[in-house]
Protein backbone atom coordinates (compact mmCIF):
# COMPACT_ATOMS: atom_id res chain seq x y z
CA UNK A 1 0.00 0.00 0.00
CA UNK A 2 1.63 3.68 -0.67
CA UNK A 3 0.21 7.24 1.05
CA UNK A 4 0.11 10.05 -0.89
CA UNK A 5 0.83 12.09 2.39
CA UNK A 6 0.24 15.87 0.43
CA UNK A 7 -2.49 16.65 -2.09
CA UNK A 8 -5.17 19.26 -2.59
CA UNK A 9 -8.03 17.45 -3.96
CA UNK A 10 -10.67 20.31 -2.84
CA UNK A 11 -9.09 22.50 -5.76
CA UNK A 12 -11.01 23.32 -8.47
CA UNK A 13 -8.45 21.77 -10.73
CA UNK A 14 -10.60 18.39 -9.40
CA UNK A 15 -13.71 19.58 -9.52
CA UNK A 16 -14.67 17.93 -12.42
CA UNK A 17 -13.73 14.34 -12.02
CA UNK A 18 -12.48 13.82 -8.14
CA UNK A 19 -14.15 10.32 -7.56
CA UNK A 20 -12.39 9.09 -11.09
CA UNK A 21 -9.26 10.56 -9.60
CA UNK A 22 -9.64 8.59 -6.09
CA UNK A 23 -10.70 5.73 -7.55
CA UNK A 24 -7.50 5.86 -9.80
CA UNK A 25 -5.60 6.27 -6.97
CA UNK A 26 -7.01 3.37 -5.51
CA UNK A 27 -6.33 1.28 -8.18
CA UNK A 28 -2.85 2.26 -8.09
CA UNK A 29 -2.63 1.47 -4.62
CA UNK A 30 -2.79 4.17 -2.92
CA UNK A 31 -4.53 3.31 0.51
CA UNK A 32 -4.74 6.83 2.22
CA UNK A 33 -4.82 10.78 1.00
CA UNK A 34 -4.05 13.41 2.53
CA UNK A 35 -5.93 16.78 1.21
CA UNK A 36 -4.47 20.20 2.61
CA UNK A 37 -6.95 22.58 2.89
CA UNK A 38 -4.66 25.90 2.35
CA UNK A 39 -6.87 28.83 2.22
CA UNK A 40 -10.38 29.45 4.27
CA UNK A 41 -12.37 28.98 1.19
CA UNK A 42 -10.99 25.53 0.72
CA UNK A 43 -11.30 24.06 3.93
CA UNK A 44 -14.81 23.11 4.14
CA UNK A 45 -14.53 21.29 0.48
CA UNK A 46 -11.39 19.69 1.95
CA UNK A 47 -13.13 18.60 5.00
CA UNK A 48 -16.41 17.28 2.97
CA UNK A 49 -14.36 15.50 1.11
CA UNK A 50 -12.45 13.85 3.64
CA UNK A 51 -15.85 12.95 5.78
CA UNK A 52 -17.39 11.57 2.51
CA UNK A 53 -14.22 8.94 2.20
CA UNK A 54 -12.54 6.61 4.39
CA UNK A 55 -9.41 6.67 2.65
CA UNK A 56 -8.95 10.25 2.75
CA UNK A 57 -7.96 12.56 5.63
CA UNK A 58 -7.35 16.65 5.57
CA UNK A 59 -5.01 19.22 7.20
CA UNK A 60 -6.14 22.89 7.38
CA UNK A 61 -3.88 25.77 7.94
CA UNK A 62 -2.99 29.01 6.46
CA UNK A 63 -0.62 28.42 3.37
CA UNK A 64 2.53 31.19 3.46
CA UNK A 65 0.96 32.96 -0.12
CA UNK A 66 -2.50 33.50 1.80
CA UNK A 67 -1.03 34.48 4.94
CA UNK A 68 -1.52 38.72 4.28
CA UNK A 69 -5.50 37.70 4.55
CA UNK A 70 -5.51 36.58 8.05
CA UNK A 71 -8.11 38.23 10.06
CA UNK A 72 -9.91 38.22 13.43
CA UNK A 73 -11.75 35.50 12.92
CA UNK A 74 -9.05 33.18 10.94
CA UNK A 75 -7.95 31.49 14.02
CA UNK A 76 -11.37 31.02 15.45
CA UNK A 77 -12.39 29.30 12.54
CA UNK A 78 -9.58 26.92 12.26
CA UNK A 79 -9.90 25.99 15.60
CA UNK A 80 -13.36 25.06 15.25
CA UNK A 81 -12.59 23.23 11.85
CA UNK A 82 -9.54 21.68 13.46
CA UNK A 83 -11.97 19.79 15.84
CA UNK A 84 -12.76 17.20 13.62
CA UNK A 85 -11.61 13.91 13.81
CA UNK A 86 -10.44 13.85 10.05
CA UNK A 87 -7.37 16.59 10.35
CA UNK A 88 -4.43 14.83 11.42
CA UNK A 89 -1.95 17.58 10.91
CA UNK A 90 -1.96 21.42 10.67
CA UNK A 91 -0.63 23.37 7.69
CA UNK A 92 0.62 23.81 5.36
CA UNK A 93 2.84 26.78 7.17
CA UNK A 94 5.57 27.82 6.11
CA UNK A 95 8.05 30.26 4.26
CA UNK A 96 7.82 30.98 0.18
CA UNK A 97 10.74 33.48 -0.65
CA UNK A 98 10.21 32.14 -3.75
CA UNK A 99 7.04 33.85 -5.17
CA UNK A 100 6.79 36.18 -2.42
CA UNK A 101 2.89 36.52 -2.59
CA UNK A 102 3.00 37.79 0.61
CA UNK A 103 5.21 39.86 2.26
CA UNK A 104 7.74 38.47 4.01
CA UNK A 105 7.50 40.18 7.38
CA UNK A 106 4.02 38.63 7.59
CA UNK A 107 4.75 35.42 6.38
CA UNK A 108 7.62 35.61 9.31
CA UNK A 109 5.10 36.51 11.51
CA UNK A 110 2.22 33.94 10.95
CA UNK A 111 4.65 30.99 10.58
CA UNK A 112 5.71 31.45 14.10
CA UNK A 113 1.47 31.99 15.57
CA UNK A 114 0.56 28.82 13.43
CA UNK A 115 3.21 26.93 15.21
CA UNK A 116 1.50 28.23 18.14
CA UNK A 117 -2.08 27.65 17.35
CA UNK A 118 -0.81 23.62 16.17
CA UNK A 119 0.71 23.14 19.50
CA UNK A 120 -3.00 24.83 21.12
CA UNK A 121 -4.60 21.93 18.94
CA UNK A 122 -2.22 19.31 19.91
CA UNK A 123 -1.38 18.61 15.75
CA UNK A 124 1.92 17.75 14.05
CA UNK A 125 2.85 20.20 11.63
CA UNK A 126 2.93 20.07 7.91
CA UNK A 127 5.66 22.66 6.77
CA UNK A 128 6.24 24.32 3.59
CA UNK A 129 9.51 26.01 2.66
CA UNK A 130 10.30 27.10 -0.80
CA UNK A 131 13.96 29.14 -0.60
CA UNK A 132 13.48 30.10 2.76
CA UNK A 133 15.79 27.62 4.49
CA UNK A 134 17.62 29.16 6.97
CA UNK A 135 14.97 31.03 8.18
CA UNK A 136 12.33 28.02 7.75
CA UNK A 137 14.75 25.99 10.57
CA UNK A 138 14.93 28.90 12.40
CA UNK A 139 11.67 29.43 13.62
CA UNK A 140 10.93 25.87 13.90
CA UNK A 141 13.98 25.84 16.49
CA UNK A 142 12.74 28.82 18.22
CA UNK A 143 8.90 28.06 18.66
CA UNK A 144 10.45 24.59 19.43
CA UNK A 145 8.14 22.71 16.97
CA UNK A 146 9.85 19.18 17.26
CA UNK A 147 7.75 18.67 20.23
CA UNK A 148 4.65 18.91 17.68
CA UNK A 149 6.62 16.71 14.80
CA UNK A 150 5.13 16.55 11.39
CA UNK A 151 6.33 16.69 7.97
CA UNK A 152 8.88 19.40 5.61
CA UNK A 153 6.62 18.78 2.88
CA UNK A 154 7.95 18.96 -1.01
CA UNK A 155 11.44 19.10 0.42
CA UNK A 156 13.96 21.17 -1.32
CA UNK A 157 16.81 21.77 1.01
CA UNK A 158 20.31 20.02 1.63
CA UNK A 159 21.68 17.05 3.46
CA UNK A 160 22.21 19.11 5.84
CA UNK A 161 18.61 20.82 6.33
CA UNK A 162 17.23 17.50 6.22
CA UNK A 163 19.65 16.26 8.65
CA UNK A 164 18.46 19.41 11.60
CA UNK A 165 14.62 18.58 10.58
CA UNK A 166 15.17 14.94 11.40
CA UNK A 167 17.19 15.52 14.70
CA UNK A 168 13.99 18.22 15.76
CA UNK A 169 12.18 14.71 15.06
CA UNK A 170 10.69 15.63 11.33
CA UNK A 171 9.76 13.87 8.45
CA UNK A 172 11.20 14.52 4.96
CA UNK A 173 8.24 14.41 2.22
CA UNK A 174 9.57 13.57 -1.26
CA UNK A 175 7.54 14.83 -3.91
CA UNK A 176 7.46 14.11 -7.60
CA UNK A 177 9.95 15.96 -8.85
CA UNK A 178 12.77 13.53 -7.60
CA UNK A 179 12.21 12.00 -11.05
CA UNK A 180 12.87 14.90 -13.50
CA UNK A 181 16.12 14.53 -15.07
CA UNK A 182 17.84 17.28 -13.92
CA UNK A 183 17.11 16.41 -10.71
CA UNK A 184 20.65 14.09 -9.79
CA UNK A 185 21.56 16.21 -6.82
CA UNK A 186 18.20 15.97 -5.14
CA UNK A 187 18.32 11.91 -5.95
CA UNK A 188 21.87 12.38 -4.49
CA UNK A 189 20.46 14.07 -1.00
CA UNK A 190 17.49 11.56 -0.83
CA UNK A 191 19.80 9.12 -1.20
CA UNK A 192 21.29 9.71 2.01
CA UNK A 193 18.26 10.28 4.10
CA UNK A 194 16.92 7.41 6.06
CA UNK A 195 14.02 5.66 4.76
CA UNK A 196 12.37 5.77 8.50
CA UNK A 197 12.48 9.32 7.96
CA UNK A 198 10.69 9.37 4.45
CA UNK A 199 7.32 9.97 3.12
CA UNK A 200 5.87 10.61 -0.26
CA UNK A 201 3.60 12.58 -1.96
CA UNK A 202 2.10 14.22 -5.17
CA UNK A 203 1.27 17.64 -3.85
CA UNK A 204 -1.29 17.33 -7.03
CA UNK A 205 -2.02 18.95 -8.94
CA UNK A 206 1.06 20.18 -8.73
CA UNK A 207 4.63 19.09 -9.21
CA UNK A 208 3.53 16.00 -11.67
CA UNK A 209 6.73 13.35 -12.09
CA UNK A 210 7.58 11.67 -15.28
CA UNK A 211 6.27 10.13 -17.18
CA UNK A 212 3.18 12.81 -17.35
CA UNK A 213 5.27 15.47 -16.47
CA UNK A 214 3.19 18.83 -17.86
CA UNK A 215 0.03 17.13 -17.18
CA UNK A 216 -2.37 17.95 -14.17
CA UNK A 217 -0.89 15.59 -10.95
CA UNK A 218 -3.17 13.43 -9.18
CA UNK A 219 -2.49 10.95 -6.14
CA UNK A 220 -2.09 7.90 -8.24
CA UNK A 221 1.08 9.36 -9.36
CA UNK A 222 2.26 8.74 -6.33
CA UNK A 223 4.14 5.78 -7.29
CA UNK A 224 6.17 6.79 -9.81
CA UNK A 225 7.60 8.97 -6.87
CA UNK A 226 7.96 5.77 -4.88
CA UNK A 227 9.58 3.83 -7.55
CA UNK A 228 11.87 6.58 -8.38
CA UNK A 229 13.05 6.58 -4.06
CA UNK A 230 13.03 2.53 -4.86
CA UNK A 231 15.54 3.11 -7.63
CA UNK A 232 18.19 5.66 -5.73
CA UNK A 233 18.27 3.90 -2.63
CA UNK A 234 18.61 0.55 -4.69
CA UNK A 235 15.57 -1.01 -2.75
CA UNK A 236 12.41 -3.01 -3.83
CA UNK A 237 9.59 -0.84 -4.71
CA UNK A 238 7.40 -3.06 -1.90
CA UNK A 239 10.04 -1.81 0.86
CA UNK A 240 9.50 1.81 0.09
CA UNK A 241 6.04 1.29 -0.12
CA UNK A 242 5.53 -0.71 3.19
CA UNK A 243 8.06 1.77 5.44
CA UNK A 244 6.63 5.12 3.73
CA UNK A 245 3.05 4.05 4.41
CA UNK A 246 3.99 3.02 8.46
CA UNK A 247 5.98 6.12 8.58
CA UNK A 248 3.11 8.48 7.32
CA UNK A 249 0.16 6.79 10.06
CA UNK A 250 2.91 7.15 12.34
CA UNK A 251 3.28 10.80 11.87
CA UNK A 252 -0.76 11.41 11.15
CA UNK A 253 -1.36 9.64 14.32
CA UNK A 254 -3.01 6.44 12.49
CA UNK A 255 -1.49 4.14 14.57
ZN1 LIG B 1 3.65 23.55 -0.23
ZN1 LIG C 1 0.82 21.72 -0.95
Amino acid sequence: MLVDSHAHLEMPDFERDLEQVIQRANESGVGYIFTVGTEEKDWKRALEIADSHPSIYAILGVHPHNTKEIGDQTYPTLRELCRNVKVRAYGEIGLDFFRNLSPRNIQLKRFREQIGLAKELGLPIVVHDREAHRETLEILKLEGAGKLGGVIHCFSGDYEMAKACMEMGFCISIPGSITFKNAEGFREIVKRIPLESLLIETDAPFITPEPFRGKRNEPGYVRYTAQKVAEVKKISFEKVAEVTTENALRVYRLK
